[in-house]
């Protein structure tokens, strides 16, 4: 059978300023299963450079390295991982804690990368502990111990998974005699239990624990003595950890416990991280409910004025420009408009802005030449007085009817605008009636400044024009929209010998309406998705800067068997989680500021589901995104060099 462990003609150079130093030369070494081995040199003579080849922390430059007769440079990055993990137990001169778990957690996290369950694994630390004296320590953490228990943790953490072979790096070098009397005989003991172990020690007394010593000078073995002693019995038995089917949801929960801890350790830093992502997921919930909210105040205005409307405006389809010269709607068409089957209704409107004046108040207004049906067609009912009459259209008749903003700000407020007269453009009105209040158009044009007078007398005395802008037309409530459409269209062609018109229903005005409010929205949401790709970066730069800061943990865990993969996906599942609370706490604060908006400023709001379903999706794959980065950064750490970070 080949040796556990096989050294041959290993030399490692290292290269620092661009010199090479090779600091191992022809180093070849076998160690068997069950061994208590000492390497032994002054400091800077290569044990510590050795210790993490045999560890597989290191590679050699040259030579081969075999563990159990297979050769190391054929394995992958997961198998040496996993070799770390289940092979050997590491124990390091500053015994390597991780200062925000407490003892039994330290001692647990070989196993975590194992896939054992929670509970096992806590039952199994806390039963190593007690082994090693520590059994009142428990929940204490690193900071709490004194070095001698901290280095006992540490090697409880080693023998977690097994630890047929413990590796330990100068174990006593940071410990008083005492301490380390007892770490050396506790090394015994597992020895004499049948564990390989292999100390590395510039002192000759703790060297002298070992049957075999191993010295090395200058890189160089120089002398490899067996002391004859009793060898060890039976060999060490891996702990074979538990993979019930929870387990990979175990590897998922500790994460996230991680992450949490991590997260919690630097309050400010991630709620400040956390503003961003919050501020983005905040403003495209408020500014999509804003916007929708705009989008169907306008659509309610269009819809308030009647959706059985039919208007023809002037100008052929497409031409707009020709509007202004197109003069063949006549009172004449009126007649045959109406006698057109489903046709209700059909008034002219004429539009214009005139000035109104009363006494010596002067008003601009839109003055609106129309026909007697206007209150019907638009359901727009007087609030006092009445409005015109067929009489007063065929008698050109010099009445009009006032808007609720001309009535309120031409007359005195204590004065009854009926029966008074007012004059526009040259002509006195009497004022016969006053219109109730409408509110905005769609465009958002008031529409109670306005003042209805009758066709006839509004082209004669104030337009001086005798044809129409528009013609509206109201369909009966049973009638084919479309087809009255249609045949008005062949109606007006027939009359006017030309298509010098257009006819718009409301189905279509409220779609490009919405379809302008849709523009908007977008706007609005392009808007706060540049801002969560801000907060993104934000998310990055923070991680960027716990990875550097937390190079140390990283080796650590790499030294104790994480693969990459268990270090990337520590870092993305911080990165994710700041993502996942900013993204609720954005939630809540956009319908939040949404709600106040709507309470101070009076804007209509409206919340639906899918912008904000997708806000917290984009701030949950922000997280991944711009977290991936960074945990690779972690992920590719080589693990020496992590170490050896202070
Ligand atoms: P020991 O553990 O016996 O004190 P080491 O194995 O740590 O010695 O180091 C041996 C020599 O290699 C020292 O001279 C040290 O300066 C050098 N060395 C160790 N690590 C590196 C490195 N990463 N880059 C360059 N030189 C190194
Ligand atoms: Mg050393």
């Amino acid at each position: 059978m080949p040796p556990l462990l096989e050294l041959d003609a290993i030399s490692r150079t290292y290269t620092s300023g661009g010199e090479p130093l090779t600091v191992l030369i022809g180093v070849s070494l076998a160690i068997e299963s069950g061994e208590f081995v000492a390497i032994m040199g002054t400091s800077g003579s290569g044990k510590s450079t050795l210790m993490n080849i045999i560890g597989c922390l290191d590679k050699p430059s040259t030579g081969t390295y075999r563990i159990r007769g297979v050769d190391v440079a054929s394995l992958s990055g997961d198998q040496l991982a996993a070799l770390r993990r289940e092979t050997f137990g590491f124990v390091f001169q500053r015994y390597n804690l991780m200062s925000d778990l407490s003892a039994v957690e330290n001692a647990e996290v070989p196993a975590v990368y194992c896939g054992m369950a929670k509970t096992q694994r806590e039952a199994h630390a806390s039963e190593l502990l007690r082994q090693l004296g520590l059994g009142d320590r428990l929940q204490h953490h690193p900071n709490q111990l004194s070095g001698g228990q901290q280095q006992r943790v540490s090697i409880a953490r080693a023998l977690m998974n097994g630890g047929p072979v413990i590796l330990a790096d100068e174990p006593t070098g940071a410990l008083d005699s005492q301490g380390g009397k007892e770490v050396m005989a506790i090394l015994e003991k597992l020895h004499a239990q049948g564990h390989t172990i292999i100390v590395v020690t510039h002192d000759s007394d703790i060297a002298s624990y070992a049957p075999r010593i191993v010295r090395i000078t200058d890189g160089r073995i120089t002398s490899d003595e067996k002391q004859q002693r009793g060898e060890a019995g039976n060999r060490a038995q891996t702990v074979e950890p538990e993979k019930d089917a929870s387990a990979g949801v175990a590897v998922l929960g500790e994460s996230l416990k991680m992450a949490l801890r991590s997260l919690l350790h630097n309050r400010m830093r991630t709620m400040l991280t956390m503003l961003g992502i919050i501020i983005g997921v905040a403003s495209v919930v408020a500014l999509m409910a804003i916007g929708n909210g705009a989008k169907q105040d306008v659509l309610d205005r269009i819809q308030a004025m009647g959706t059985d409307l039919l208007t023809v405006v002037r100008g052929s389809p497409g031409a707009r420009a020709s509007a202004g010269i197109v003069t063949s709607f006549l009172p004449e068409d009126l007649p045959s408009i109406r006698s057109v089957p489903g046709v209700a209704m059909a008034i002219p409107e004429t539009n214009q802005s005139s000035l109104l004046r009363f006494g010596d108040q002067d008003l601009m207004v839109t003055a609106v030449g129309t026909g007697e049906d206007f209150p019907q067609v638009h359901d727009w009912p007087p609030q006092s007085g009445v409005f015109f009459s067929a009489e007063h259209v065929t008698s050109y008749a010099q009445v009009v009817t006032l808007g609720q903003t001309v009535a309120k700000n031409l007359f005195p407020k204590d004065m009854n605008p009926l029966g008074q007269y007012v004059l526009l453009g040259s002509s006195p009105f009497l004022v016969i009636g006053v219109l109730s209040s409408k509110g905005l158009s769609s465009r958002g044009d008031d529409l109670d400044n306005s003042v209805w007078l009758p066709y006839s007398t509004a082209g004669a005395r104030v337009f001086g024009q005798r044809y129409f802008n528009n013609i509206v037309v109201r369909v009966s409530p049973d009638a084919d929209m479309s087809l009255v459409q249609a045949q008005l269209h062949s109606l007006l062609i027939k009359r006017h010998g030309k298509e010098d018109f257009n006819i718009r229903n409301m189905a279509d005005t409220i779609a490009t309406a919405s379809e302008t409010q849709n523009t908007l929205t977008y706007l609005l949401a392009a808007i706060a998705v540049i801002s969560l790709i801000v907060g993104g970066i934000g998310v990055m730069n923070i991680m960027l800067v716990s990875v550097t800061e937390r190079t140390r943990e990283i080796g650590i865990r790499m030294a104790i068997g994480a693969r990459s993969f268990d270090v990337l996906f520590q870092f993305l599942t911080e990165a994710v989680m700041v993502c996942f609370i900013g993204g609720l706490a954005g939630v809540i604060a956009g319908v939040g500021g949404g709600l106040s908006t709507s309470a101070i400023a009076g804007w209509r709001v409206i919340f639906t589901v899918s912008p904000i379903v997708l806000a917290f999706a984009c701030a949950f794959l922000t997280g991944i995104i711009f977290g991936y980065l960074p945990a690779r950064k972690a992920a590719r750490l080589d693990p020496i060099e992590a170490l050896a970070r202070d």
